[in-house]
């Protein structure tokens, strides 16, 4: 199966999570299970040389975790606030509307570890960006980011300045 193709099993569902917007739904991709490999093999490929790849819950964790084995490397899971025991790092993140937070796990990382984020969707960089900060801070080399779809027209490129990115669709 071709990566286009593998990509076109991503889902169009409008108005969702309000009117106005269209939610791109990675569901019938993980469920294939030919699109599903070629969209890991392609991160893979992507994210190149690193020692640890970053992921942010939940769809994160599922191309993270299979690129991660395909590698033969580790993945950081990047929680939501609240769930972890205990915590290295906590960042603030403004979400289109409102806040959200994201804590990153003790002993996640080590220092100077060549770290990729790997994350299903880039809209406003805002999730990214967050990510990134915590592992900086953590002692993380942050090389780069690698995402199945890029919302163009939200602009989360722009956050990232130099940090390279990798896309297997922008639409
Ligand atoms: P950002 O922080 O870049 O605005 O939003 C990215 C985060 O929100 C990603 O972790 C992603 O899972 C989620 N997200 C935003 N828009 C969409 C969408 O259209 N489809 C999916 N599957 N996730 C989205």
């Amino acid at each position: 199966m071709k990566l286009d193709d593998a990509l076109d099993q991503i889902a169009e569902l409008p108005d969702f999570p309000e009117p106005g917007v269209v939610f791109r739904d990675l569901t019938p991709l993980f469920g294939h299970p030919k699109a599903f490999s070629v969209v890991i093999d392609a991160l893979a490929d992507a994210v190149g040389e690193v020692d640890q790849l970053a992921a942010v819950e939940a769809r994160g964790f599922v191309l993270a975790a299979a690129v991660a084995y395909a590698k033969g490397i580790g993945v950081t899971l990047v929680r939501k606030a609240g769930k972890l025991p205990s915590v290295a790092g906590r960042v603030d993140y403004q979400l289109e509307y409102g806040t959200a937070t994201l804590e990153l796990p003790a002993d996640a990382v080590r220092t100077g570890q060549r770290v990729a984020i790997v994350d299903d969707v880039l809209a406003t960089g805002g999730t990214v960006a967050a990510t990134r900060e915590l592992l900086t801070e953590a002692g993380a080399d942050v090389r780069s980011v690698a995402v199945v779809l890029e919302l163009a027209a939200l602009g989360g490129r722009d956050k990232l300045g130099d940090l390279p990115l990798h896309v297997l669709r922008t639409v």
